[in-house]
């Protein structure tokens, strides 16, 4: 099982339509995979059409009550997706906590005990550097940081860079940043090209050479609670995805070598 956290503290950048999108796109392909909801406002469990009620155990179960994973995990009716939900609870986890043993390391612990069930599990973090993106930091074997291509893509990078140093220094040495995903590229804005080639001058080949476009059909999709994947498999979105998925899946074996 590889684990891969779909992490950047800033909030509407792309992190859950990547999440809920590339764990589409790589069932498709075949991969057994396990979305981790993470995120207390729960958006990757809503977009996969999770109601309220089938969320009985959740992420903040898994988190704060060391409940095996399995126990909470939820079939999202895509073939070879699960899902292990989050729920609004997950906003007091961050407090809670910090009185509990081992609070960095409760994910991993919960996900080494866990069944070797799927092949990738994902993790979508939520929008900030707390103990709940710390917790799938010290989880992950890699990390994919969607940016938005807007003016101020690489602000805060630098912030989550060092969080991830400090992470690599403390608990987990062979963390890895598979990739930094473009997002919301808009081809008929001028600036949005400019920002995605002022990012590749700087981060160089750790950006993916796939881009995601603005594309109204992937903020529709999550109000029909379906991935755009499914909900619109030909739009431009969804067809990024896949080409993302494939990238994301040839950095793989090079991401082993790495960690080994
Ligand atoms: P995050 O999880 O980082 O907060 P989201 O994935 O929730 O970000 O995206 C923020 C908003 O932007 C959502 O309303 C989402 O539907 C929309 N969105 C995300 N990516 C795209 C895209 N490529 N094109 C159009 N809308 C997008
Ligand atoms: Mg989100």
């Amino acid at each position: 099982m590889i684990c891969i956290a779909v992490a950047n503290q800033k909030g509407g950048v792309g992190k859950t339509t990547s999440a809920i999108n590339l764990a589409t796109a790589l069932a498709a392909t075949g991969k057994r995979v396990l979305l981790i909801d993470l995120d207390p406002q729960g958006n990757a469990s809503t977009g996969l059409g999770i109601g309220q009620a089938a969320r009985g155990i959740s992420s903040y179960h898994v988190l704060v009550d060391a409940t095996p994973i399995e126990q909470g995990v939820v079939a999202s009716g895509i073939p070879r997706l699960d899902i292990l939900p989050a729920t609004v609870d997950l906003s007091g986890a961050e407090i809670e906590l910090i009185e509990l043993e081992a609070r960095t390391h409760r994910l991993l612990r919960a996900i080494e005990e866990c069944p070797p069930r799927w092949d990738i599990v994902l993790i979508d973090c939520p929008p900030s550097l707390g103990l709940l993106t710390i917790n799938a930091m010290v989880a992950a074997d890699s990390l994919l940081v969607p940016l938005q291509c807007e003016f101020f893509a690489l602000e805060g990078l630098s912030q989550l860079l060092s969080t991830v140093e400090r992470i690599r220094a403390r608990f987990n040495p062979s963390l890895s940043i598979m990739g930094v995903a473009l997002t919301m590229y808009d081809r008929r804005n001028r600036l949005t090209e400019q920002v995605a080639n002022d990012v590749r001058a700087v981060l160089g080949r750790v950006v993916f050479e796939t881009v995601i476009p603005r594309n109204v059909r992937l903020s529709e999709a999550p109000s029909h609670g379906l991935p755009a994947l499914i909900y619109d498999h030909r739009c431009s979105g969804s067809e990024a995805y896949m080409a993302l998925a494939r990238e994301l899946i040839a950095r793989l074996p090079r991401m082993n070598e790495a960690a080994a």
